[in-house]
């Protein structure tokens, strides 16, 4: 066994999850160790669609514009039964967001782009490095590591973040329960290219025919992702899945006219719904798949994990860099973000239930709502709306409580996403967008001043330092008001915005009481740090 090596962060696992977290305290400093035991990164599409607020998190990271470069924009979801389209969805409407659209991209290629951008901020990826055990105390978390010749490491870290999915080893060493059950249909995924069939290659199409569903999403060139099941009676079981079968199935089940070639990637897999008992064990957290895992219906589980990290980050930074109360920090970690996978794994369950339950009173119920509902814009809009997760609320956990008693879920409250608006740089004169300032790594105040008046904040946010920085939202910033209006203030006031685009108090007048509370227990610098 080598000597010890000591660490502050050691992230287990190099998927969405874990680069983005990385990625995360890399941007506010901390150094930080990432590990995978793979001996290459995947090269496998899996997550194909990267919704609104992962794009909001991307730029958080400093790179949403490759992303949203390469990625390819969605134009619509098309709803059929055999012959007959049932409705056109179109997408990306409603969403309110600096990045409006979901955008589609191989998992394989939003990882690359991640890990490049880790390795501009100075870390990389120790490939095949296995994490095989961890202990804990009061001071820090001894993790061992087996390397790809069978030598075995000791490090020492302070904190150590299990990113490393489904079967996470930090998730079982810590002996959390993940609580759920495995669907016993098998499901059948194919990447593909199709010919005929006149498809629009920015729609995803959903299709129902003879009891059976067809799902199918474009991506790269010309490529498509198809997903349809064997039901629980087949004889196949867990058969590996051929090109014929998947063809068998679109001809039964889909669009008619189809021909499928050139598989990329053929495979099976049993949807599981299931949650992590806990986020967090002392100087321990899971994120992304350790945590949660569910139907891919919704596309909802890389982003989840991808938000995940963007929470966790900044909250481990701090406790590091000894800035506020940093147990009050962690603790917020898994109250925050719990509850969210709670409502996307249900959701996910039931969006999955609805597209391939094979029972005639499903298909009614199905092919009626789809036939009512799909063709109201106001229902197209709460669906994607929801899928962007950009609507979400904090509603539990020690740090949205610093930031008021109100609960609502109003965009702007205390707990939910912050708004992109542009604003006047005073600086240079020019029209800015808000949305990158808020992505800084730190704490933003918005102050909206009653006329050009100056504001004191009376030494409430005297000790932030560098982990603050202020905007005055005045006459010559917002001459239209509609900064003002976005954040709902009709007169003086303030609004708080964390790390993570999240609001994290606010207040109106000059009653500065809230912010002095929230900021001596999560700006201030603790004595002796
Ligand atoms: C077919 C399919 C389609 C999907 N479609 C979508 C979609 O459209 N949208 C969406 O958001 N999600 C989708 N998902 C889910 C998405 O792929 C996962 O949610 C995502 O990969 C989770 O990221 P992660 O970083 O948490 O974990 P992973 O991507 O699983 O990464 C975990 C990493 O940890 C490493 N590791 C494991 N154990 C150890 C260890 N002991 N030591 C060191 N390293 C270790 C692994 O090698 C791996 O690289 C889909 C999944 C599948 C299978």
């Amino acid at each position: 066994m080598s000597a010890e090596n000591v660490t502050e962060v050691l992230v287990v696992g190099a998927g969405p999850a874990g680069l983005s977290l990385a990625i995360t305290l890399r941007r506010h400093g901390v150094p930080v160790r990432i590990i995978d035991r793979a001996a290459q990164p995947s090269t496998v599409s899996k997550a194909l669609a990267l919704w609104s607020a992962s794009l909001e998190a991307l730029q958080g990271m400093g790179v949403v514009d490759r992303f949203v470069a390469e990625g390819q924009r969605l134009n619509a979801l098309c709803v059929g039964e055999g012959d007959r389209r049932l409705a056109t969805l179109a997408v990306g409407e409603g969403i309110d967001s600096p990045f409006p659209f979901p955008l589609l991209l191989p998992q394989s290629r939003t990882e690359e782009l991640l890990a490049a951008r880790l390795t501009e901020l100075g870390a990389s990826i120790e490939r095949s490095v296995e994490l095989v055990g961890l202990a804990q105390d009061a001071s820090g978390v001894t993790a061992t590591l087996r390397h790809a010749d069978g030598r075995e490491e000791t490090v020492r870290t302070k904190y150590l973040a299990g990113c490393d999915g489904a079967r996470s080893a930090v998730r079982q060493a810590l002996d959390i329960a993940f609580e759920g059950y495995t669907e016993p249909q098998t499901f059948l995924l194919a990447d593909v290219k199709i010919d005929g069939g006149d498809l629009d290659h920015r729609s995803i199409y959903l299709w129902w025919h003879n009891g059976g569903t067809i799902a199918m999403f474009p991506f790269g060139q010309e490529v498509w992702r198809i997903f349809s099941m064997r039901g629980p009676d087949s004889p196949k079981g867990d058969e590996p899945v051929t090109l014929e079968e998947i063809q068998h199935c679109v001809d039964r089940y889909g669009p008619s006219g189809l021909r499928l070639r050139d598989p990329s990637w053929l495979s099976i897999f049993r949807i599981n719904e299931r949650l992590a008992a806990r986020y967090r064990v002392g100087r321990c957290f899971i994120a992304g798949d350790a945590a949660h895992i569910h139907s891919p219906a919704g596309g909802q589980g890389m982003n989840t994990g991808i938000q995940d990290a963007v929470n966790l980050g900044w909250k481990l930074a701090y406790a590091l860099h000894g800035v506020g109360n940093g147990e009050l920090l962690l603790d917020s970690y898994e109250a925050e973000r719990r509850p969210i996978a709670r409502g996307v794994i249900d959701a996910a369950a039931q969006k999955q239930h609805l597209s391939f339950g094979a029972s005639k009173l499903t298909s009614m119920v199905r092919n009626m709502a789809v036939s009512i509902f799909g063709n109201i814009p106001a229902v197209h809009r709460k669906l994607q709306v929801e899928l962007s997760e950009t609507e979400f609320a904090y509603r539990d956990g020690p740090l949205v409580a610093l930031g008021g008693s109100k609960r609502s879920s109003k965009r702007t409250e205390v707990g939910t996403r912050a708004r992109e608006v542009s604003f006047v740089d005073v600086a240079t004169g020019r029209n800015a967008s808000l949305w990158p300032y808020l992505s800084a790594p730190r704490h933003s105040l918005l102050i909206f001043p009653e006329g050009d008046r100056p504001v004191s904040l009376n030494g409430a946010v005297e000790e932030a330092g560098d982990h603050l920085q202020v905007l005055h939202v005045d006459g010559r910033c917002d001459p239209t008001g509609k900064v003002r209006t976005r954040y709902r203030l009709s007169g003086p006031g303030w609004v708080l915005v964390r790390p993570d685009q999240v609001v994290a108090a606010r207040g109106v007048g000059n009653d500065f009481g809230t912010l002095q509370a929230y900021a001596s227990q999560v700006l201030r610098p603790r004595s002796g740090a």
